[in-house]
């Protein structure tokens, strides 16, 4: 990352990336959705592929000059098909949300109908809300989870499914900390003759190198983004039996975007390089027991986690026993350098903005190559800090803690010039 030239010429944003650099090296981050990438995912995707247009898919490209455009977009197929073991891959995707986009615009036509985990009980946005283009084009409904449990009634998602008749049965979530039953969906969705839609967004990582099972034996459509467990660049991915292939690809190239992105098609590929190697897979399962430990630490210091405790990365935790509010703890635990995101829980009675629980997730502390007795003092910070957040004086002191163990698990450093 030299930015010898940046510097001289914006030093506005030469500077707000410095500070974005000390932000990512001085803080621990739990916020789920997020990862630091490798410098060699950072490096390709700083590169002069950003100068290329190459639209159409390697060797049938509408521009010239696409010979080493080829070259990576086809090495990012083949490495996402070899991880995933699917029979079609599309890599151009500029994120998840348009991912599911070119899914259901490629089986579905506007008013039909699709069933998904509800946004409130840790669904995404893109599987029809209705303040996303899924709420607006489609008809939709969703599932939940039980009130007393935290878990997907998969009996109560028969049910639904048997009384709706969706055209197409999503799964998938961005605030669920256990195991989906990818195989009952799409049983489920069969009996109806519903398209089977798995969005492993979040869980990619773990799916790609089996710390969680794989939807791609049994889903008609997968979608994931390449930022999030997977460690790659911001971006999105269809996975797809192979009788959707060409549907696909016309969909996203020429029916919803121009030209791809290549130089984040080429971080991709560095980012599945690196996902097939046994670093990787260590990293995954440690991600997951760094997880664990943290839920158990935080239950043994009186926090309540939806369902438990967690199988994957990340948990959702229940304030409502602690007399603060998700944006309070927000706000508190930042200004002590842990970072996190309000998140609504399951049954939660105050509005999105507010809300009574934060997500918190292992990935990026596990980057940094933190373990087990980490997340037991993280754990510690985190109930200090909730327990008076508004004292100064505690957190300018966890502030203080929480500098020195970033200390010990460097991270980007001498990135600056
Ligand atoms: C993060 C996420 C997405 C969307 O990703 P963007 O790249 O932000 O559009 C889609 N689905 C799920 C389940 C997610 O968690």
């Amino acid at each position: 990352m030299r930015m010898i030239e940046l510097k001289k010429s914006d030093p506005e944003i030469y500077n707000a990336i410095i500070e974005e650099i000390k932000r990512e090296r001085e803080k621990i981050v739990l916020i789920a959705s997020e990862n630091y990438a490798s410098r060699a995912v950072l490096e390709a995707q700083g590169s002069v592929f950003t100068n290329k247009y190459a639209e159409g898919y390697p060797h049938r490209r509408y521009y010239g000059g696409c010979e080493y455009a080829d070259i990576v977009e086809s090495l990012a197929i083949e490495r996402a098909k070899e991880l995933f073991g699917a029979e079609h891959v599309n890599v151009q995707l500029h994120s998840g949300t348009q991912a599911n986009m070119a899914v259901y615009f490629s089986a579905l036509k506007p008013k039909d109908k699709i069933l998904g985990l509800s946004l409130s009980h840790g669904g995404h946005l893109s599987h029809g809300s209705q303040v996303n283009f899924s709420g607006l084009i489609y008809k939709t409904f969703s599932y939940g989870v039980e009130k007393e449990t935290g878990l997907i009634d998969y009996d109560k998602v028969r049910k639904l499914t048997k009384k709706h008749k969706p055209k197409m049965l999503l799964a998938g979530a961005s605030a669920y900390s256990r195991v989906i039953d990818f195989k009952t969906l799409s049983e489920i969705a069969k009996e109806v003759d519903a398209y089977f839609l798995a969005d492993i967004a979040h869980i990619a990582g773990l799916v790609a190198t089996g710390n969680h099972p794989s939807p791609i034996p049994y889903a008609d459509f997968v979608t994931t983004t390449t930022h999030k467990t997977l460690r790659g660049p911001r971006g999105g991915m269809i996975m797809c039996k192979a009788e959707y292939a060409k549907a696909i690809d016309k969909m996203v190239f020429p029916g919803l975007q121009g030209g791809p992105l290549m130089h984040v098609i080429a971080a991709k590929a560095v980012a599945f390089k690196e996902a097939m190697t046994e670093e990787f897979k260590r990293y995954q399962l440690q991600i997951i027991k760094n997880a664990k430990e943290l839920a158990e630490a935080l239950v043994s210091r009186g926090f309540k986690i939806i369902s438990g405790g967690t199988d994957t990365h990340l948990m959702l935790i229940d304030l409502t026993g602690k007399n603060i509010t998700g944006k309070d703890a927000e706000t508190a635990l930042d200004s002590a350098g842990i970072t996190v995101n309000k998140n609504s829980i399951p049954h939660d009675t105050m509005p999105a903005t507010i809300t009574s629980g934060i997500r918190i997730g292992t990935p990026i502390v596990t980057s940094r190559k933190m373990k087990e007795p980490e997340m037991v003092v993280i754990a510690d910070l985190i109930s200090k800090v909730l327990d008076a957040p508004q004292d100064s004086t505690v957190i300018s002191h966890i502030r203080d803690k929480v500098k020195a163990l970033c200390r010990k698990f460097p991270v980007y450093e001498d990135m600056e010039e």
